[in-house]
């Protein structure tokens, strides 16, 4: 599932067909899914779910084998890389690409950084021996200290051994990229909150320089529900085209919102953040226009749930007869979320990918609650998936 599969003629995407959204789910996978979205449906009780499955295990109760049977199978591929392919086998039959995402919270020291290093290291060596997947992704503060980050957005001044630390993380980064490039392969650098992610951006764009030159081989991501996104896009479009490489462009809505609206409140500086969804919503689009019309010098990957976005994307490709799109424009969603976007874009013939993160259940739990929350807080999500199995439930008259 090389990202250079041939390209097949595109079709009108059609989000509403069932069948095709829930092709690789079984029955009892079916029916497990429903169960989980009516229970995150309860605000109160993903709160106390979540705070409890922190407390069971921190005392060790037994509960891991539930977890495992229920939340951790919906939304996670496995506890170790071997057992996520068999999730990365069923999505491909259904030529649905894997986003591999190592979602254990690591260690927060040198040798934890290493370990993550080092097991994304033998994920690509694995890529590239399988050529089951192409696309990986990885969070800069799995690699680096978060405080680090911070002090340079801050322009406060580094110890010599944070400065050597420094050094070290970017090694770490670009050990990986090396890599990546190596195998012909694509990684998604993943987007953090608003006060660490300058440095981020440079070491990403640092990254787009040295490895992008045919092609978007490394991606950083922009969360466009931050008001400065547009200028940073047209930025950064404007630097690679000087550096004569690919801009990989990743484009979210961004994942921390109240965090950072808390946090400027609590701060007294003006919120980087939009506060009316309706804004979040045109910069996301406006990102994809500004993107596809500097095609020649980039590449976009949507990353999204949202129908409205996605189908307009998919319009304007269509419109547009956009000359190798599967190579040039990428959509993602996470695994276990928005399957009618993922397998009906990936039918229709559009570049289509399932973000799977895999870890032991133990340190899958944060990624875990997070998804749960999220389907809780987002309006109308957690109704929108509960609506669609219902819909497949019944045609399959279960
Ligand atoms: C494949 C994939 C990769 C991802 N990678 C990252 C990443 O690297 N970094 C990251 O931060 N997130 C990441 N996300 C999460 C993403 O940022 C969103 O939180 C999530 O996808 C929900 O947004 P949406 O576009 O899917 O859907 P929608 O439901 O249309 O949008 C919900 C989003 O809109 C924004 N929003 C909601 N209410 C308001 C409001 N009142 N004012 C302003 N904005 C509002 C928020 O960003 C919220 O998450 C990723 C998501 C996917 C699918």
């Amino acid at each position: 599932m090389r990202n250079t599969t041939v390209q097949q003629p595109i079709r009108r995407f059609d989000p509403s067909n069932m069948q095709v959204a829930f092709c690789t789910k079984t029955d009892n996978e079916l029916k497990l899914a429903h169960w989980l979205f009516s229970m995150m449906g309860k605000p109160a009780l993903v709160k106390m779910g979540g705070v409890a499955t922190n407390w069971a295990l921190k005392l060790g109760l037994p509960v891991k084998g539930l977890i495992r049977k229920t939340i951790y199978r919906h939304f996670c591929g496995g506890e170790t890389v071997q057992e996520a392919q068999a999730v990365v086998a069923r999505l491909a039959a259904a030529r649905v690409h894997t986003v591999l995402d190592y979602a254990a919270e690591a260690q927060e020291d040198e040798a934890g950084f290493d370990a993550v290093r080092d097991e994304i290291l033998r994920n690509i060596a694995l890529a590239d021996k399988l050529k089951s997947f192409s696309y990986l992704s990885i969070k800069l503060t799995g690699i680096g200290h978060k405080d680090i980050f911070e002090k340079l957005q801050a322009c406060q001044p580094l110890t010599h051994e944070e400065h050597q630390a420094y050094i070290r993380t970017e090694q770490r980064l670009d050990a990986v990229c090396k890599a990546i490039a190596a195998a012909d392969l694509t990684l998604y650098i993943d987007a953090e909150e608003s006060w660490m992610q300058d440095p981020m951006d440079a070491l990403a764009e640092n990254m787009m320089f040295r490895y992008n030159t045919d092609r978007a081989v490394i991606f950083n991501t922009l969360q466009m529900y931050r008001t400065d996104r547009i200028e940073y896009l047209n930025g950064c479009l404007a630097r690679c085209a000087e550096a004569g490489v690919k801009a990989g462009i990743k484009i979210v809505r961004g994942a921390y919102l109240e965090k950072e609206q808390e946090r400027a409140l609590k701060y007294n500086y003006p919120c980087p953040v939009f506060t009316v969804k309706e804004d979040t919503d045109n910069s996301f689009n406006q990102a994809i226009d500004i993107t596809l019309n500097h095609l020649d010098r980039a590449e976009l990957c949507a990353a999204t749930h949202n129908e409205y976005s996605t189908t307009y994307l998919t319009k304007r490709i269509r419109k547009d007869d956009i000359e190798d799109q599967q190579k040039r424009i990428h959509f993602s969603q996470l695994y276990g979320m928005s399957d009618n976007l993922t397998f009906n874009l990936a039918d229709a013939g559009f570049n289509a990918s399932k973000y799977v993160p895999y870890g032991d259940v133990k340190t899958a739990v944060p990624y875990l609650i997070r998804r749960a929350e999220e389907n809780t807080s987002i309006a109308g999500q957690m109704g929108r998936e509960l609506n669609m199995l219902q819909e497949e439930l019944r045609r399959r008259k279960l």
